[in-house]
């Protein structure tokens, strides 16, 4: 993977989530190379080749964090802050080293495991809280559609371990890809680790995007049949496998009592 300095700033972004002000992403570009990822439509470089990283982003931070009050910091919102080259790169290693000696908190989405190596200091922040991203049951079918993401059974063991460090953690259902992903199936998995699920659909904007040109070249190659069906379902949340869908999830929160955020 080639790693490019590059000056794009600042490393501290507003955050749009509720409750969150501010987000860093410690990597412009995702080697995890999701095909359905809406943040590959504006991709600067091929992220299978080449990511981009903020130079020196410890200075950066530490000189825009200052006048800030200590809060929760949201990261993984645009990349994944532990996407392969992390393990060497050490970038939000860095950040979160620098949120824990300022007094601030992270509140972390990754499709990885390498966060354990980080409980460490998360577990130190007096609110930090990490989530785990998932959206298929089958590992040979997640293969298909995210280039270079790990098992799914393996972030939710890293979920369970944050857990039990004490550290709070959720779990986001996402995407929901039609006829393949088994939302009742992960929701079973990913309950007994996690403090809320949130579920939300395959959402695609343009059928010019980047990311549906993807799904679509996958979708025609492995599901031929499914096709005609998956289609029609993506472009219109009115669409029956929804509707049947939301009260499916809607009956199983109510009756098992489960903190599921439904957001198809
Ligand atoms: S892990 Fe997230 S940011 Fe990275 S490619 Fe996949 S969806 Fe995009």
């Amino acid at each position: 993977m080639i790693l490019t300095p590059c000056k794009k700033g600042p490393v501290l972004q507003p955050c749009t989530l509720p409750e969150r002000n501010y987000q860093v992403d410690p990597y412009i570009g995702c080697e995890h190379y999701c095909y359905y990822c809406y943040a590959l439509n504006q991709a600067e470089t091929d992220w299978r080749k080449e990511v981009l990283i903020h130079k020196d982003i410890t200075s950066q931070l530490e000189f825009e964090l200052a006048g800030i009050p200590p809060q929760t910091i949201y990261m993984g919102w645009q990349t994944d802050p532990y996407q392969p080259c992390e393990a060497q790169c050490r970038q939000t290693r860095q950040v979160l080293e620098l949120l824990l000696e300022k007094g601030f908190s992270a509140s972390i989405l990754t499709k990885s495991d390498l966060i354990l190596r980080d409980a460490d200091l998360l577990q130190k922040m007096s609110a930090a809280s990490v989530s785990a991203s998932v959206a298929f049951n089958d590992n040979q079918i997640r293969r298909l559609f995210e280039a270079n993401t790990m098992d799914t059974e393996k972030r939710i063991e890293a979920l369970r371990q944050i857990k039990k460090a004490g550290v709070r953690t959720g779990a986001l259902l996402c995407p929901v890809i039609p006829y393949i992903t088994d939302a009742i199936q992960l929701i079973d998995m990913l309950a007994p680790c996690t403090d809320v699920i949130w579920i939300y659909g395959l959402s695609i904007i343009n059928r010019l995007d980047q990311n549906w040109l993807n799904m679509k070249k996958i979708l025609n190659r492995e599901f031929p049949d499914l096709l005609e069906r998956i289609e029609p379902a993506i472009f219109s949340k009115e669409h029956r496998y929804w509707t049947e869908l939301r009260d499916e999830l809607v009956a199983l929160k109510n009756d098992r009592q489960l903190n599921l955020n439904i957001r198809l």
